[in-house]
C-alpha cells in the first residue's frame, strides 16, 4: 500500500501521526518521534507548526516568560569538543564577575520585572559550593525571584546545599543521548552521570531543564529523536533545543554545524511530545537566522532568555562566534524583545513562570 495520499500528496501516515499526538495525546514511540523528525515535504510542515502552536496555545496560553540569563564566569576546566569556553582554548579572554558585580546585574534584571534570573558559567572550580550558597541566599534575601543554576556537573551534596539555599530550578543539558556521541564529544563527564544528576535533582524537588545541540557531526534523526524520548523519560520541566554552531578556535571548527529547519522540527515535535514543558528559544537560533525566535514561537516555543550579563563579559562568553546581540544592554534587549513578542501576537509573561506541571506558578 502505498504511503501516499492521492489528494494531498502527503505521506498518510504524517498527517494521522500528527493528529495522534496532538488531539489524542498519544505516545509516540522513537521511532515515530522520529518520522515527524524526517518531514520535509512543505505542506507536512505546515501542519507540524500549526500543530505544535496549537497544543502550546492550549496548555500555555499567549504568554512568552522572560529568564533573565546572567553569565557570571567563562572560566571552564572541561574541554568539550564543540564549545569555545573550553579549558584549551587561550584564544579567549577569562573572566568571573565579583558577586558584588552580579549582585548589581541581578537587581537590574528584578528591576526590569524579569521572575527569574539564570546564574550561568562554565565549571569553574572558583565558584565552590559555598560561594556559591552565598550568592543564592543574597539573591534570595534581595528579590523574591526565581533562582535558575546553569553550571555543570556537581555532587549531590553540592545540589542538595544550593536547594536549601533556595535555589529553584538547575538546566544541565544532556547534549546528546546517543553514548558513543557524548563520549566523542565529552573528555570530562559521561552521559550516564549527566542522566544521574538529572534524576537527582527531580528528586531534590528542583525544577530541572535539559536539552540538546542539534547538528553535531555523525548525528542523526534517530539520535535527536533518543533526545526528545530521554527528555520525556526524565520528565524535565524545560526542554532546550541549540543548533551547534562550530568556533574556529576549537576541534570541531571545520565540522558543518546544525540547521535552523532541524532546530525548528525539534521545537515543534518536543512541544507535541512533551507538552506541558518550558521551551524557550535561544540565541544559537536567532544567530542563525534573523527572524529566528519569532519562528520558533509560532512553531510551539514560550519562553526567551534576554542576556542580562553586562559589557564587556557578554561578549567573552564566547560559546561559539558571531553570537546574536553581544553589545546591547539588557534594557535595550527588552525593549527589542517587546517589539518582536507583539509583531507575533503573543503576550509578555510577567513572574516566574514556573513549572507547567505545577501550574506554571
Ligand atoms: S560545554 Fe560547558 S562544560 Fe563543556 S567546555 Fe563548554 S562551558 Fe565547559
Amino acid at each position: 500500500m502505498s504511503m501516499y495520499s492521492l489528494d494531498t500528496g502527503m505521506r498518510s501516515s504524517v498527517p494521522e501521526l500528527i493528529r495522534r499526538a496532538e488531539i489524542e495525546g498519544a505516545v509516540l514511540s522513537i521511532e515515530e518521534i522520529e518520522e515527524l523528525l524526517t518531514i520535509a515535504d512543505p505542506a507536512e510542515l505546515d501542519l507540524l507548526w500549526q500543530a505544535a502552536n496549537r497544543v502550546r496555545a492550549e496548555l500555555i496560553g499567549s504568554d512568552i516568560w522572560m529568564r533573565g540569563l546572567l553569565e557570571f564566569s567563562n572560566v571552564c576546566r572541561c574541554n568539550c569538543l564543540y564549545c569555545g569556553l573550553r579549558a584549551d582554548n587561550t584564544g579567549i579572554t577569562r573572566y568571573r564577575m565579583s558577586s558584588a558585580q552580579i549582585l548589581a546585574a541581578v537587581d537590574r534584571i528584578a528591576k526590569a520585572g524579569i521572575g527569574t534570573v539564570v546564574l550561568q558559567s562554565g565549571e569553574d572550580p572558583y565558584w565552590t559550593a559555598e560561594r556559591l550558597v552565598s550568592l543564592i541566599e543574597a539573591i534570595k534575601r534581595r528579590h523574591d525571584m526565581a533562582v535558575t543554576l546553569s553550571i555543570g556537573n556537581r555532587t549531590e551534596s553540592e545540589l542538595a546545599e544550593f536547594r536549601r539555599a533556595g535555589a529553584d530550578r538547575f538546566l544541565i543539558r544532556h547534549e546528546t543521548a546517543n553514548p558513543s556521541l557524548y563520549k566523542e564529544f565529552h573528555p570530562d563527564s559521561t552521559l550516564e552521570d549527566r542522566v544521574r544528576q538529572l534524576r537527582a535533582l527531580k528528586d531534590m524537588g528542583f525544577e530541572t531543564g535539559s536539552g540538546c545541540l542539534v547538528g553535531l557531526p555523525g548525528q542523526t534523526t534517530a539520535d535527536l529523536s533518543s533526545d526528545i524520548a530521554l527528555a520525556r523519560e526524565l520528565n524535565v520541566d524545560m526542554f532546550g533545543v541549540g543548533p551547534f554552531i562550530p568556533h574556529p578556535d576549537t576541534p570541531l571548527r571545520e565540522a558543518s554545524g546544525g540547521t535552523a529547519l532541524m532546530t525548528y522540527k525539534m521545537i515543534a515535535v518536543a512541544r507535541l511530545v512533551l507538552r506541558d514543558v518550558h521551551i524557550p528559544v535561544t540565541t544559537a537560533l536567532s544567530t542563525l537566522e534573523e527572524e529566528g525566535r519569532e519562528k520558533g514561537w509560532a512553531r510551539g516555543a514560550n519562553i526567551v532568555m534576554p542576556n542580562a550579563t553586562p559589557s564587556p563579559y557578554r561578549a567573552q562568553y564566547e560559546l561559539y562566534k558571531n553570537k546574536r546581540c553581544i553589545d546591547d544592554t539588557l534594557e535595550h534587549c527588552l525593549g527589542c524583545l517587546s517589539r518582536r513578542i507583539s509583531s507575533v501576537n503573543r503576550t509578555l509573561g510577567y513572574g516566574r513562570g514556573g513549572s507547567l506541571k505545577k501550574g506554571g506558578q
